[in-house]
């Protein structure tokens, strides 16, 4: 027996028993003739006390960091108790010990604030994982699994597992593709996500799937995304967006709940995506704070209640404005105090190329009513005060205004609305708002090809309402330039996101489940019916026996997982993640393969091994 207890056990009552204990050596520190290890596992940390008689077996044979050590000895009380550890009260006597096996220097310390980097880290990821930050990541993410897997199980759901070497399933990424040796020329592909299978399986009346299942998608990787990533993949049949909403809104409350100990009674807000846009200027909100953004130059809009509507900034000669697609506001509550450096400093940040705008225009509202404004040459005071007021502005607060280009300006204001919230502390770690966004267009316009493509993926349904419109017309795009009067460009999904504080955490759909209407979708999308046929051809045949409606949705798991353990990288809390390279530098993969492994699969590359 190596142990009868764990490092992260004993405690004053049980003073007295004799204990074997084994784990590994996190510090040794020797006084004169005593030295004291601290032994270390998964569970906790014990004080050893190598007293005189057997510390000189220590001279000849001394313990360095990470040892496996195995000690026998007496549980005593510490004269010099630790408070900060549950086994703090007491120490092992130590009788006897055996070095089980030996450890090289690691190339970092092995402590909850390490000094090694990223690099170091991820190439000995086997010493990091013993880290106790890295390790309660992994103990957390078992839990969301486990909640999940409870309120899944008690709903019916059945965990059913789907192939890995499949052929293409488009979620908007490239695939990873893995040749077949025994298909010589021909390729699997690695699911993006199971989505036809869980399809498949409503066709085969399972009612209710679930999966906490790797998806693969060979992005170019964005900050904070993995090649492979996890997701809580779900489906339903015979239901309507409400139940979706409904059945997933108590999951996460669920994992909530058993995770946090949070009991997030609200029903979830809801937001259409155009609001959405248009007040928060993109399709993920952190609705934890308000600040809503301000259209100047499109002051009537259904989501800008204001009674004055007139264009207040246009004909004062600021080009500009004048000039500007659009101008967009944000008023930060009790700003005004900013100094003109800090303004200056804020204008800089908006010139950076991640926000790529060329200025940033600002109001100080002051809170005795008067207003100092960067674009004073332009309007007289009594202007100024009418734009403050435009922006939603108070007394006390700064208003900053950006002008350009559309998009990039609602995006840069989104960001700049992001940037304050943090700076002004009302991204409250500790506080936790779901959103679902709704409502979201089923379409979006690629300019390159000057077609259609799916804002989700091709298997989610319109609105009911609009599937006439959706039948009846002709996808084909003549007009390029005015591709937003296309009676597609105002079709809107049957799609949800789940948002948590700014982060799309999950996002689904109800489906199409007749022929005709998928045949309709994947001609929209520009495919002809040899290209259907070939790529879908087993989804269209299964729509031909008894397709029920359905419907579902897929949580990102890890990134649920690093926003409940308050992190916004997930990587922290993968136990193998992959380098921004997508690279897994600790075994150094990708790599070449063996000229005989080429062979074999008939594959000849351009690149010589190395
Ligand atoms: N398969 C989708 C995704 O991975 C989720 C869904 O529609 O259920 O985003």
């Amino acid at each position: 027996m190596y142990r009868s207890h764990t490092c992260g056990e004993l405690r004053l009552q049980d003073k007295g028993k004799n204990v074997q204990l084994a784990g590994w050596v996190q510090t040794v520190r020797k006084y004169g003739a005593i030295t004291f290890v601290d032994l270390r596992d998964r569970y906790g940390v014990t004080q050893l006390l190598f007293g005189e008689t057997i510390n000189s077996q220590l001279d000849s044979n001394p313990l360095g960091r990470e040892f496996v050590l195995q000690v026998n000895g007496t549980v005593i009380e510490r004269s010099n108790k630790n408070t900060q550890l549950p086994t703090g009260e007491v120490e092992i006597d130590v009788q006897s010990y055996s070095i089980l096996n030996r450890a090289a220097v690691p190339p970092f310390t092995i402590q909850d604030d390490t000094d090694g980097g990223d690099d170091l880290r991820m190439k000995y990821r086997f010493l990091d994982l013993r880290r106790n930050p890295v390790r309660q990541n992994l103990e957390l993410r078992y839990a969301v699994n486990r909640a999940a897997r409870n309120y899944l199980h008690q709903q019916n759901f059945l965990d059913i597992e789907t192939p890995f070497l499949i052929k293409s399933t488009p979620e908007g990424a490239r695939d990873f593709v893995v040749p077949s040796r025994m298909n010589p020329g021909q390729f699997y592909a690695l699911p993006q996500s199971p989505q036809t299978f869980k399809q498949l399986l409503m066709v085969s009346g399972y009612d209710r799937y679930y999966q906490i299942v790797k998806c693969f998608r060979d992005e170019d990787l964005r900050a904070d995304r993995q090649p492979e990533f996890t997701q809580i993949d779900c489906e339903m049949s015979f239901v309507e967006q409400e139940d979706i909403l409904n059945m997933f809104e108590g999951l996460i409350k669920h994992i909530f709940q058993e995770v946090k100990g949070i009991s997030y009674t609200d029903p979830v807000a809801r937001m259409t995506w155009e609001e959405a846009m248009w007040k928060f200027g993109n399709d993920k909100p952190d609705i934890r704070f308000e600040i809503p953004i301000l259209n100047l130059k499109k002051p009537s809009s259904v989501f800008q209640d204001r009674n004055d509507s007139r264009n207040l900034i246009e004909g004062a000669s600021f080009n500009v404005f004048d000039e500007a697609e659009t101008v967009l506001a944000i008023a930060i509550p009790g700003a005004a105090e900013f100094t003109r450096k800090q303004t200056d400093e804020l204008t800089e940040w908006v010139k950076r190329p991640q926000i790529g705008m060329k200025g940033l225009a600002t109001i100080r509202y002051n809170a005795d009513g008067t207003c100092k404004s960067s674009i004073d040459k332009f309007y007289d005071q009594e202007k100024i005060k009418a734009i403050a007021v435009a922006a939603s502005a108070h007394p006390g607060d700064l208003v900053l205004i950006l002008a350009g280009a559309e998009e990039r300006t609602r995006k840069a204001i989104s960001e700049l609305r992001l940037e304050m919230g943090e700076r002004l502390g009302l991204r409250k770690p500790n506080e936790y708002k779901l959103l679902w966004v709704l409502d979201f267009p089923l379409f979006e316009y690629d300019e390159e090809g000057n077609r259609w493509v799916a804002r989700h993926h091709p298997f989610t349904a319109p609105k009911p309402a609009q599937i006439k419109t959706m039948i009846e017309n002709n996808p084909k795009i003549e007009d390029a330039a005015n591709y937003l009067q296309h009676p597609y460009a105002s079709i809107k999904a049957n799609a949800y996101d789940m948002v948590l504080n700014g982060n799309e955490i999950g996002g689904g759909s109800i489906r199409i489940f007749q022929r005709e209407l998928q045949e309709k979708m994947f001609e929209a999308l520009g495919m002809s019916s040899e290209e259907q046929q070939h790529k879908f051809g087993f989804l269209l045949g299964a729509f031909e026996y008894g397709a029920p409606p359905h419907g579902g949705i897929a949580f990102g798991f890890d990134r649920l997982c690093a926003l409940l353990g308050g992190s916004e990288s997930i990587r922290d809390f993968i136990a193998f993640p992959k380098n921004n390279a997508g690279r897994d530098v600790m075994l150094d993969a990708p790599a070449t393969i063996d000229e005989i492994q080429l062979k074999e699969l008939q594959i000849r590359t351009d690149v010589k091994n190395a």
